[in-house]
């Protein structure tokens, strides 16, 4: 069978470590046509807008995408050219696995945690209103009435706000995943103690969506506790499902557990597409050198071979990444003790390890 599947390579280092990515998901055997399409600032200097209809189309159109990192241009009329992605075609889940390889220099020791950040809702929506403008003073005002409180003359105003139908999908997601993934336990996150409505109603409708999942244990935790927690005693949690702010800040949190940015894979979520990506950005620095670490977008390719139900393919290419760290000779300079170890290896040459290790030929 042959999948088609939207190739985003993204600018910065973003095509280095796609082509990389490319090569290794090849390597496991699985027979992919990829539909390559540009956004971002590569789009920009070819159509004259970083979100081309041509590149959207062809998202729909194959419902499953790759994606390199995206630099964030100011000017270009969109906030965030991810931030407009996930909206466009309601990625609501954001799945974050933060898991400890072996030979990675992890601060918590072993580590295997899932982040599921509602996307969508919350402050990140996207609903602020700035100083000086007249919508800002029709806003307190009403603020004020209805609420019997005042708002100081030189407050910016951000609205949160959390849905029934937004938190019980992705409370659903949490648990279909757990359930798909072996897992045994979602622990809810949040702020009921002081938001007593938003995250209250993430809190009920979380315990509400729990007890259709009576296979799967469950708790809460405000968020506060949850960071010092994680710091303390990782081990003890298993999937989280979160808002998306909080969601957003403890995920960088369990990268860091895990040994940093660039081990950390994601995928973007929605009913009808999924885009996988790195959590890290293009690092524009390193661009063109041959020098950054593609495993987080491999991990990334590895949550989408398991999405395409090709878990066969997918764990093999775990097995030789972790192998490939585990040994520590073939890394790029970030996974070096030193970071000016003059052995690391570039981009391309940590891929070929990876494909060596899968048993495959090494094509260039
Ligand atoms: P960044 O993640 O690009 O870099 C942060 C630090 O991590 C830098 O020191 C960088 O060199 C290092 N780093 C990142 N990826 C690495 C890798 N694979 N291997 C080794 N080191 C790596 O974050 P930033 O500098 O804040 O952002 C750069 C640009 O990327 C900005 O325009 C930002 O908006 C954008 N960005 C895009 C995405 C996305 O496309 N999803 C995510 C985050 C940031």
């Amino acid at each position: 069978m042959t999948y088609v599947v939207t190739l985003i390579p993204g600018d910065g280092t973003g095509p280095e470590i796609v082509e990389a990515t490319v090569r290794a998901i090849e390597a496991t055997g699985v027979d992919i046509r990829w539909d390559v399409v540009e956004i971002g600032m590569a789009a920009i200097e070819k159509n004259g807008t970083p979100f081309p209809q041509s590149a959207l189309e062809a998202i729909r159109r194959d419902r499953v995408a790759l994606k390199g990192p995206l630099t964030t241009e100011l000017g270009t009329g969109f906030r965030s050219v991810n931030v407009a992605l996930r909206k466009e075609f309601d990625l609501y889940a954001n799945l974050r696995p933060a898991k400890t390889y072996k030979g990675v220099r992890a601060p918590a020791g072993d580590v295997d945690l899932v982040i599921v950040r509602e996307n969508i809702e919350d402050l990140y929506a996207g609903i602020e209103f700035d100083l000086g403008t007249p919508e800002l003073t029709e806003v307190r005002a009403v603020i004020e009435k209805a609420a019997r409180t005042k708002i100081r003359e030189d407050a910016a105003i951000a609205i949160k706000y959390i849905s029934e139908m937004g938190s019980r999908r992705i409370v659903r997601f949490a648990f279909e995943h757990a359930r798909a993934n072996g897992r045994r336990k979602v622990t809810a996150v949040h702020k009921a103690n002081i938001m007593k409505f938003a995250d209250g109603l993430f809190l009920r409708v979380a315990r509400e969506v729990a007890a259709e999942y009576p296979d799967i244990a469950f708790e809460d935790r405000i968020v506060d506790n949850m960071c010092m927690q994680l710091v303390q005693k990782p081990e003890l949690y298993d999937v989280l499902v979160l808002p998306n702010l909080y969601g957003d800040i403890v995920s960088d949190l369990a990268a860091g557990l895990v040994g940093g940015l660039g081990l950390a894979p994601g995928a973007n979520i929605g009913q009808d597409v999924a885009i996988f990506e790195a959590i890290h950005g293009s690092a524009p620095k390193y661009a063109g050198q041959n020098k950054v670490n593609p495993m987080a977008l491999m991990l990334s390719g590895m949550l989408m071979l398991r999405h395409l139900g090709e878990t066969e393919a997918a764990d093999r290419l775990e097995r030789a990444l972790a192998e490939v760290v585990a040994e520590g000779r073939e890394v790029t300079f970030d996974l070096k003790a030193d970071r000016d170890d003059p052995t690391a290896v570039g981009t391309r040459e940590f891929a070929d390890a990876v494909i060596r290790r899968m048993g495959s030929p090494v094509r260039a």
